[in-house]
């Protein structure tokens, strides 16, 4: 497809992908193809001229089988990401952290959550009231009670999301995510 000047080469058909553009800059805009792709396009007196292309994980591109995942995971992110565990409460190490930075995926890598949108439930599981476009699934379990939130990359198992408990954020859902699912990377490393 061309736009704007900017020639991608992909397989996947454009009408999967949903657009969101944001100025990062006066003369900077960012393209999220949600989220397999970035791309910086930078405003120049000729006009737009692309600068790069981040290739991302594209929605089922970290497939892998048992064994592969076994192989790269430890046997606990097996247990939860790929045979939809639950770490004990209040025992993950991202628990309590409200540091600045990212959450990706364990298993591929992909981002995730950024810290701005984690809130302290007390639950005893980070909590998230929102995640980042396109990167998280939803699937209601069997029973209809509750809705498993997985990674939309790779389908590992991150968690549950919850709706209406009347925690004080702008979404009032709740991402009750395992920490072993997560990845964190501060902001400023
Ligand atoms: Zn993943």
């Amino acid at each position: 497809m061309t736009m704007r000047g900017v020639n991608i080469l992909r397989t996947t058909p454009l009408s999967s992908f949903n657009f969101n553009t944001k100025p990062i800059s006066s003369n900077h805009l960012t393209f999220l193809f949600n989220p397999q792709f970035t791309i910086s396009i930078r405003h120049t007196k000729r006009g737009f001229c692309s600068t790069r292309i981040v290739a991302m994980a594209s929605p089922g591109s970290a497939q892998k089988s048992d064994e592969e995942w076994r192989a790269v995971l430890s046997p606990e992110q097996f247990r939860i990401l790929r045979q939809k565990g639950t770490e004990y409460p209040g025992t993950g190490e991202y628990d309590k952290l409200f540091q600045e930075g990212v959450y990706s995926c364990a298993g591929c890598g992909t981002p995730l959550y950024k810290s701005t949108t984690k809130f302290n439930s007390g639950c005893g599981w980070p909590a998230f009231f929102e995640g980042l476009p396109g990167a998280i699934n939803r699937h209601p379990d069997p029973d209809g009670r509750r809705i498993e939130i997985t990674c939309a990359a790779c389908g590992g198992h991150l968690g549950h999301v919850f709706k209406g408990e009347g925690f004080p954020t702008p979404t009032d859902e709740r991402h009750c995510v395992n920490s072993i699912s997560l990845k964190f990377k501060p902001a400023d490393s």
